[in-house]
């Protein structure tokens, strides 16, 4: 159970979804299986139990289930970084360059302060650039982003080496060639 190949058989592979040529690595069976989801939140759980982190940042949408999960677990508050134009207070905004165009993350300005030891969140990392934006955020606020992590990892989008290249701690469980 605790093998994360279990967690892997539980991703589910779209093919041309959102697009033609696309593999999407769907997560949502293995949410919906109820071991599989205490497995997942016990890996993460069991690695940042006694690190030393005062709050959890997801990343819209998916790092938003996992990442209040495993806040919750740590007895720590979770931050929504969220994609361009959903947060109500002041923002501060980080845009990114994808395959076709840009997108823009914005976390509230409020949202953590000097010195705070950040956990970031998402589901997937794939150029990395989503993570890499969220940790600039952060920082800008101040904070230190003490790891990314991630439920699965696309090692051949060159993302996860990028983001270690920089400096940023990463762990993910799954890869997906
Ligand atoms: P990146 O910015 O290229 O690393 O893309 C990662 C972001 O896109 C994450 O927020 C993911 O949720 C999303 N994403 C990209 N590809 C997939 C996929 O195959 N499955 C699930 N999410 C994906």
């Amino acid at each position: 159970l605790f093998d994360p190949a279990y967690l892997r058989d539980r991703i589910r592979t779209v093919p041309d979804w959102p697009e033609p040529g696309v593999q999407f690595r769907d997560i949502t069976p293995l949410l919906q299986d109820p071991k599989s989801l205490r497995v997942l939140v016990e890996h993460f759980v069991f690695r940042y139990m006694d690190q030393k982190i005062d709050l959890v940042a997801g990343i819209d949408a998916r790092g938003f289930i996992i990442g209040s999960i495993l806040a919750h677990q740590l007895g720590l508050g979770f931050v929504p970084i969220r994609k361009k134009g959903k947060l109500p207070f002041t923002t501060i905004a980080e845009e990114y360059e994808l395959e076709y165009g840009s997108a823009t993350v914005e976390v509230h300005a409020d949202a953590c302060k000097q010195g705070d030891r950040v956990l970031l969140i998402d589901d997937l990392i794939a150029t990395g650039g989503t993570m890499m934006a969220g940790r600039k955020l952060l920082e800008r606020l101040g904070a230190t982003v003490v790891e990314g992590c991630a439920i699965v990892d696309l090692p051949e989008l060159g993302g996860s080496q990028l983001l270690r290249d920089s400096g940023l701690p990463l762990f993910t469980l799954v890869d997906f060639a």
